[in-house]
């Protein structure tokens, strides 16, 4: 059972045509976007079994949604709520590489998931759960639903797999740290940037190594969890049993690194449920985390496994 599952909201996404505030730049292209689709999405396409658990409102980006996720291959299990619109997002192109998220999700569809969207047996029946920490802070149903999740995860002797993800429009920090160390707690896998980690740790500070190596310890005190620290260009490390590995992140020119946290979760979760060592799975992670900062878009250009394969032969410049 190397299935995964993962639930949370995806939107619809407007992005800018180009760089400039959306004050003024008047054509914008349509998406869809949410961290828990471009996981999946990212794990269809390196060959994992994947199911994508949420809720879309009856409207035309409802609709996008679920065909988009499912053309990838996703086995979706959207709810349609007939009562609230699928929420969007907006992105505003504000240089070269760089951009702005402004979310209308206030009371959508997506937020209104509940325990009872997802279908009995199976969580289960599947290898790994993941979640992030997005979904928890979306409503007070959304963070039963993942509650309950982990819960018949952790029952069945399911992995989970937590990606702190804290976005502050959801919820002020002092609001978001228990819901998050709620999830954490139950995880056997953690991602997160250092500051991330650092919300979730009570009076934790990640200004340097040594205080993340600190962190990492505090989430893990019985030595049983794989913690991952995300570190943008500077690649990743993972902190399991004890020992610590780090991984150099690939130069890039970068084109859009949003998303690239998402690649890299998604390519790290595809070795751990294959059974691949901490070493294989942070480096498929770095190289499907640098692949997505080298193109525009949230999901789309996410690897195969040939494209890994290719970007690695072509990359003589490894930073070390
Ligand atoms: P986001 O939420 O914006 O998708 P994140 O904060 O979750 O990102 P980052 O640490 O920015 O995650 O990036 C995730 C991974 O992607 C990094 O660990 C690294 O492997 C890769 N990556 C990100 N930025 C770069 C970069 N500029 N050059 C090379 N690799 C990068």
């Amino acid at each position: 059972a190397s299935r995964v599952v993962t639930l949370g909201e995806t939107m619809g996404l407007l992005t800018g045509g180009r760089i400039g505030s959306l004050a003024h730049v008047s054509e914008a292209h349509v998406g869809i976007g949410g961290a828990e689709t471009n996981v999946a999405v990212s794990l269809s396409r390196l060959g994992i079994a994947v199911t994508w658990i949420g809720r879309v409102g009856d409207d035309s980006l409802g609709r996008r949604v679920v065909r988009e996720v499912r053309g990838e291959g996703v086995d979706v299990r959207a709810q349609v709520d007939p009562e609230a619109p699928t929420g969007l997002m907006l992105k505003e192109l504000t240089g070269p590489g760089t951009s702005r998220v402004y979310y209308y999700r206030a009371g959508s569809a997506g937020s209104r998931l509940a325990a009872t969207d997802v279908p009995a047996g199976l969580v289960e029946s599947v290898g790994l759960v993941h979640l992030t920490g997005i979904t928890p802070l979306l409503s007070d149903s959304a963070r039963e639903a993942c509650l309950s999740v982990v819960r018949r995860a952790r029952a069945a002797g399911v992995r989970v797999s937590v990606d702190v993800n804290y976005r502050s429009t959801l919820a002020p920090a002092e609001v978001a740290a228990p819901v998050l160390g709620e999830l954490v707690e139950e995880a056997d896998l953690v991602f997160g940037s250092p500051d991330e980690l650092a919300y979730v740790v009570p009076g934790g500070v990640a200004d340097d190594s040594s205080a993340i190596d600190e962190l990492a310890r505090a989430l893990d005190p019985t030595g049983g969890r794989e913690i991952v620290v995300k570190r943008g260009a500077d690649g990743a490390s993972t902190y399991a049993e004890g020992t610590v590995a780090h991984a150099p992140g690939h130069r890039v020119d970068v084109v859009d690194t949003v998303g690239a946290g998402d690649a890299f979760v998604a390519g790290y979760l595809s070795g751990d449920v294959q059974g691949w060592s901490v070493e294989e799975k942070l480096a498929r992670a770095n190289a499907c985390g640098a692949v997505m900062c080298t193109t525009p878009g949230d999901w789309e250009a996410a690897p195969t496994p040939a494209e890994i394969e290719a970007f690695l032969g072509a990359d003589v410049d490894p930073v070390q």
